[in-house]
């Protein structure tokens, strides 16, 4: 995806690709028969892997993403990371691993802020943070034995934004095929990114689309890696929390914001004839901690395109900057969701 310009600290920007570049440093922590041990910063440098590892035969694995955003004011805030680390949990334990003790997920997090901060960029920048847990046993016969050996790291990466924000994006829309199973879309779990993959190189070829809105006989439920919600003046709509797509820390915070700015927040079913329809009369975004909020402008169904009327509205626009005002602390955070980053 495009990036843009992200102007670090120490005045130099990155233009790399959104995830392409890595800052200096990582936390880690391996778990032995299901126990981590103490944490430490290292160097980002390869892994030493045994051919024979649980994950790269039997998939084990999941991972989290979420910012760090440094304010205008100066100080860099984590963005709801005690929500990263209970869905990091849950996913961890969909994918039978060791569960990392919170308050160690969240402390590798911190810490991989600290150790890379004078690579947190200035705004639209921001500091991706990427934990990884996957199973190391050795054992190839273990297709059936969960991994009781694993590694916790946490990458830490500069990044603009994932789409420049004023472009507006093109999905297709998928009917038939859903982007993971019943009991894997809610969780961050590197499997469901290889179903989807395939789809969504088929729909840049043939639709010169971005991404994939996955649909399953007719229930819109999200893109690859973004939630997605309809706006208008009046109100946002999205899907109701179930167990078919990933639950956004962005959706929960846009609904929160958008309600608190007098918006009628609705959360149910929206089929591909809603979503359709409201082409016509309101925005539509994809919401995620790489997206933020991004503008869709054109749905493409069985090959036609519908272009979205209200694209480039002002609902949009201020659920977003409502949205990342707090993230930079120009905006009281009465949620709690920021964490100043206070290395003093
Ligand atoms: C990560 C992800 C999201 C967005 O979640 P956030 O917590 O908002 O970043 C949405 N859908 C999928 C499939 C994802 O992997």
């Amino acid at each position: 995806m495009p990036a843009e310009d992200a102007p670090t600290a120490d005045g130099h920007t990155t233009t790399a690709t959104f995830g392409s570049v890595t800052a200096a440093n990582m936390t880690i922590s391996s778990a032995h028969d299901g126990v981590f041990g103490d944490p430490a910063v290292e160097p980002v440098a390869p892994l030493a892997l045994h051919p024979s590892a649980h994950v790269l035969h039997y998939g084990s694995a999941c991972f989290e993403g979420l910012k760090a955003h440094r304010g205008t004011d100066g100080v860099v805030r984590l963005f709801r990371a005690g929500d990263h680390v209970r869905r990091m949990q849950a996913s961890a334990s969909a994918v039978c691993l060791p569960v990392p003790p919170s308050a160690l997920l969240a402390r590798m997090i911190r810490d991989a802020v600290v150790a890379n901060l004078d690579e947190v960029p200035d705004p639209p920048g921001a500091l991706y943070l990427r934990p990884v847990l996957i199973g190391t046993d050795a054992n190839i016969g273990a297709a059936a034995t969960p991994s009781r050996d694993a590694l916790l790291y946490v990458l830490a990466s500069p990044v603009g934004e994932y789409f420049t924000f004023g472009r507006t994006l093109t999905l297709r829309i998928e009917t038939e095929l859903p982007r993971s199973t019943p009991q894997f879309g809610s969780v961050k779990a590197g499997a469901n990114y290889a179903m989807a993959l395939g789809l969504t190189l088929k729909a840049r070829a043939e639709d010169g689309a971005d991404q994939v809105l996955f649909a399953p006989g007719g229930d819109v439920q999200e893109t690859g890696a973004s939630n997605v919600v309809l706006i208008d003046d009046d109100r946002l709509v999205t899907k109701a929390l179930d167990r078919s797509f990933l639950h956004g820390v962005t959706r929960d915070s846009v609904l929160t914001i958008a309600r608190d700015l007098g918006y009628d927040v609705v959360e149910r079913d929206i089929d591909v004839d809603e979503l359709l329809a409201w082409t016509e009369r309101g925005e539509i975004a994809l919401v995620g901690t790489a997206a933020v909020m991004a503008d869709v402008g054109t749905l493409v169904a069985d090959g036609l395109r519908y272009d979205v009327v209200a694209s480039g509205g002002p609902n949009l626009r201020r659920l977003r900057g409502a949205l990342v005002a707090v993230q930079r602390g120009e905006a009281p955070d009465r949620w709690g969701w920021t964490d100043a980053i206070d290395i003093g």
